[in-house]
Formats: C-alpha cells, sequence, structure tokens
C-alpha cells in the first residue's frame, strides 16, 4: 500500500513540525476543549452526579479515545493525543492556500459556476471568505500577535481566517465523536467480551487489532454512531455559537474528508470488507457526509432564514460536492502519487456498487443498534430523536438501495 504514497512529500511533514510549536498548539487547543467539556458536563454528566474530564496528552499518536468505567459510567475520559490535533493543524493551515491554487487551475471554478453557480453557497476559489462574525477568537490572538510584523505573502487574511475556524470545527468534531461513544454507552454492546481484567475500562479508537465477522460489523456500525452524532453535535455547536454559516459547514467538510484519507493510510486500495474495528475510510467518508448534507438542509429548512427553501439543497449538496473535489486533489497533491485527475481515494468513492453493499451492511447493524442506544442514551435530547425524521435513519430508504442489487 506505501506505493500510493510519494516518500519526499511524506518526508515534508516532519520539516513542517519544526515550524508547529507543540506548546502553542495545545494552548490553543485547549481553550476550545475547556469549552466543551464544560458543556459536556452542564448538558449530561453534572445532572447524573458524575463529571467527564479531557485531556490532551503530549504524545505523536494521531489518535483519540473515550474511557469509561462500566461500573462507574458517569465519570468518563477522553483523551486527544497531540498527533492528532498537530495533523489537524497542519491540514487547517495549508489546505486554504492549497485550494485556492486548486481551484485556479483553468476549467476548475467555470465547471462549479455553471451547474451551481445560482446556489446561494455560491464562491470563486477553494476557500470562501469568512465573514467578519465567524473570525473566531483564535484568529484575533493570532492577528494582534503578528501585527505590523512581516508575514509570507502566502498568508493572506482569508487563509488565517479559515486556517483557524476549519482547526476549531475538526477538534470539536473529534472531541464530539468520542463523546458519541460514551454517550450511547457502547460498552453495554460489549459485556460479552468484558473479562475481569478489562472491568477496569473500556476504550476505543487506537487499537486498530483486527476483529472477525459480525463482530467487526458491529464494531464498525458503532464508530458509523459515533461520527454521525459526533456531526450532529458539531452542527449543535455551530448553532451555539452563532457560526452555523456556509463557510464553516463548507470548512467541516474539507476537514472531515482530509482526515478520512489520513486514515485511509492503513488501509487496502479496495472497498473489500476490513477485518478492524473501524470502517474503510471511504465508507466513513461516505456516510459522515451523507448524514451531515442531510442535517444541514434540515436545519437550514426549519431555521427559515434568509435562504430560499427552494434553494437550500442545492447550497448544501454544492457545498459537499465541491469540498470532497478540492480536498481530494488537495490530499493527493500533499502526499501521493498522480496520475491523472483522481486520487486512489476518489476513485474507490466511484466505485458506487462496492461502496453502497458496504454502506448497506453497516446500516444494518447501525439500525440494530439504535432501539437500544435511544433506551440508555446519557443525553436526553440527542441524534436518535432525528429517527423518523431524517431519511438517513430510514430502514426503508436501505431497503430500497438493497433491491438495486
Ligand atoms: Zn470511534
Amino acid at each position: 500500500m506505501e506505493d500510493r504514497y510519494v516518500k519526499e512529500k511524506l518526508a515534508r511533514d516532519n520539516s513542517e513540525n519544526q515550524f508547529m510549536d507543540i506548546f502553542s498548539l495545545k494552548d490553543m487547543a485547549q481553550s476550545i476543549i475547556d469549552d466543551l467539556v464544560k458543556w459536556s458536563n452542564d448538558e449530561i454528566y453534572s445532572r447524573l452526579g458524575g463529571k467527564l474530564e479531557c485531556e490532551l496528552v503530549l504524545s505523536e499518536a494521531v489518535n483519540a479515545r473515550a474511557s469509561v468505567d462500566p461500573a462507574d459510567p458517569y465519570n468518563p475520559r477522553i483523551i486527544i493525543y497531540m498527533g492528532m490535533v498537530r495533523e489537524i493543524y497542519r491540514d487547517s493551515l495549508v489546505f486554504p492556500i492549497l485550494a485556492d491554487r486548486i481551484s485556479a487551475i483553468p476549467g476548475h471554478d467555470e465547471s462549479f459556476k455553471e451547474k451551481f453557480g445560482g446556489a446561494p453557497s455560491y464562491f470563486e476559489g477553494g476557500v470562501p471568505d469568512i465573514p467578519d462574525k465567524l473570525l473566531t477568537p483564535l484568529y484575533k490572538i493570532y492577528k494582534s500577535a503578528f501585527e505590523g510584523k512581516d508575514q509570507d505573502a502566502r498568508m493572506t487574511d482569508k487563509s488565517i481566517a479559515c486556517r483557524f475556524l476549519m482547526f476549531e470545527v475538526m477538534l470539536v468534531w473529534v472531541f464530539f465523536h468520542e463523546l458519541s461513544h460514551l454517550a450511547q454507552r457502547h460498552y453495554l454492546f460489549r459485556n460479552d467480551k468484558v473479562t475481569v481484567e478489562k472491568l477496569e475500562e473500556e476504550s476505543y479508537e487506537i487499537s486498530e487489532t483486527e476483529c472477525a465477522g459480525d463482530e467487526c460489523v458491529r464494531f464498525q456500525a458503532r464508530e458509523v454512531l459515533a461520527d454521525v452524532e459526533g456531526s450532529e453535535l458539531t452542527i449543535r455547536y455551530l448553532l451555539r455559537k452563532k457560526m452555523f454559516h456556509f463557510s464553516s459547514i463548507y470548512l467541516l467538510y474539507c476537514a472531515q474528508y482530509c482526515m478520512f484519507n489520513r486514515f485511509y493510510m492503513g488501509y487496502e486500495p479496495n472497498l473489500d470488507f476490513v477485518n478492524k474495528k473501524h470502517p474503510h475510510p471511504v465508507v466513513r467518508n461516505e456516510l459522515t457526509s451523507s448524514f451531515l448534507t442531510e442535517y444541514v438542509i434540515y436545519c437550514l429548512v426549519n431555521m427559515k432564514g434568509d435562504i430560499p427553501v427552494e434553494k437550500i439543497s442545492m447550497a448544501v449538496v454544492y457545498l459537499s460536492v465541491k469540498s470532497s473535489l478540492i480536498s481530494g486533489i488537495y490530499w493527493g497533491n500533499r502526499y501521493e502519487v498522480m496520475s491523472g485527475e483522481l486520487t486512489p481515494f476518489m476513485k474507490l468513492m466511484m466505485d458506487e456498487v462496492k461502496r453502497d453493499e458496504y454502506c448497506s451492511m453497516l446500516m444494518r447493524s447501525v439500525h440494530e443498534h439504535l432501539s437500544v442506544i435511544k433506551g440508555h442514551h446519557l443525553n436526553r435530547h440527542n441524534f436518535t430523536d432525528f429517527i423518523g425524521v431524517l431519511r438517513f435513519f430510514s430502514t426503508d430508504i436501505e431497503e430500497d438501495q438493497q433491491t438495486q442489487f
């Protein structure tokens, strides 16, 4: 699988690392995490007499985990390794600059304009302008620190604003993915696996130990469930912080796409079912983005804002399609052997038959989990409220898809 990657391109990460001070990154991430932990405790754990803690750990691991003692489920921990935070920052730093260059390739913007020029979310370039109200506190701190100093000409105000917004939305999503494992009480599904030693703690992520058969399908379905609720909570965060805007949604799509491409490094270049606890990243990407698209459309329709209802779908689909193309090419240029227009990840996305077959298998297991999760979820208001509302949760759709094969 190494053949997909260019050694020299991969090596660039190490030289970039010297420009990313891990302690400043930790301070930056901490300010976001503190807010998320407070919200989680106010919303979920204080009421239950418990307390969630989250720690940013100095480690190269590109990972995060949630751990809980099943005998004490209201006092869980989330651990996010700084290796993960650094990769999120790396994409946030480089993506806005490269995205504009990719978009400037002749033909790119034109083809989008032809199809989506009438979409209220349409913008030219690889990343959108960030409205003043979306300039994050981190952006303001950075700007004032560099006021009057010479800066790299590529660091435009737009690229800097996008950097901090992309960093924030993706870190928020990672945190909420972990919180979802805990709040959905996934350990309840693993009782048959609990041994005397493991009674201490159930952990998610980190381990890529292999599993087999149905057990694997169930593990992977729970990852999908954490991806989906993580996305729902991230949108709720954007709404709460008054950051729900086409620009932040676009950057969330881009950041997720980059992250799934990064995870793809550990997978074979085909869509055969994998014997791992995490689904193939192409499948995770497909299911997460299809939920996100439908949910964002649902929110916009219900907000009854300025956007004409008949244009809402087109606006969100445009963000999804554009982010997928620009982020795909970005990833290919950064790390992979590029031959032709599509990257290996994009080629797998185009394999609709195998992709849908994999997705359907996981969705069947997702549905089996949902009724239990709905009854045991720790948060009173949670994503299961959308069962029967969003098509994503409909078993009919899934059956319809089945009949196509
Ligand atoms: Zn997970």
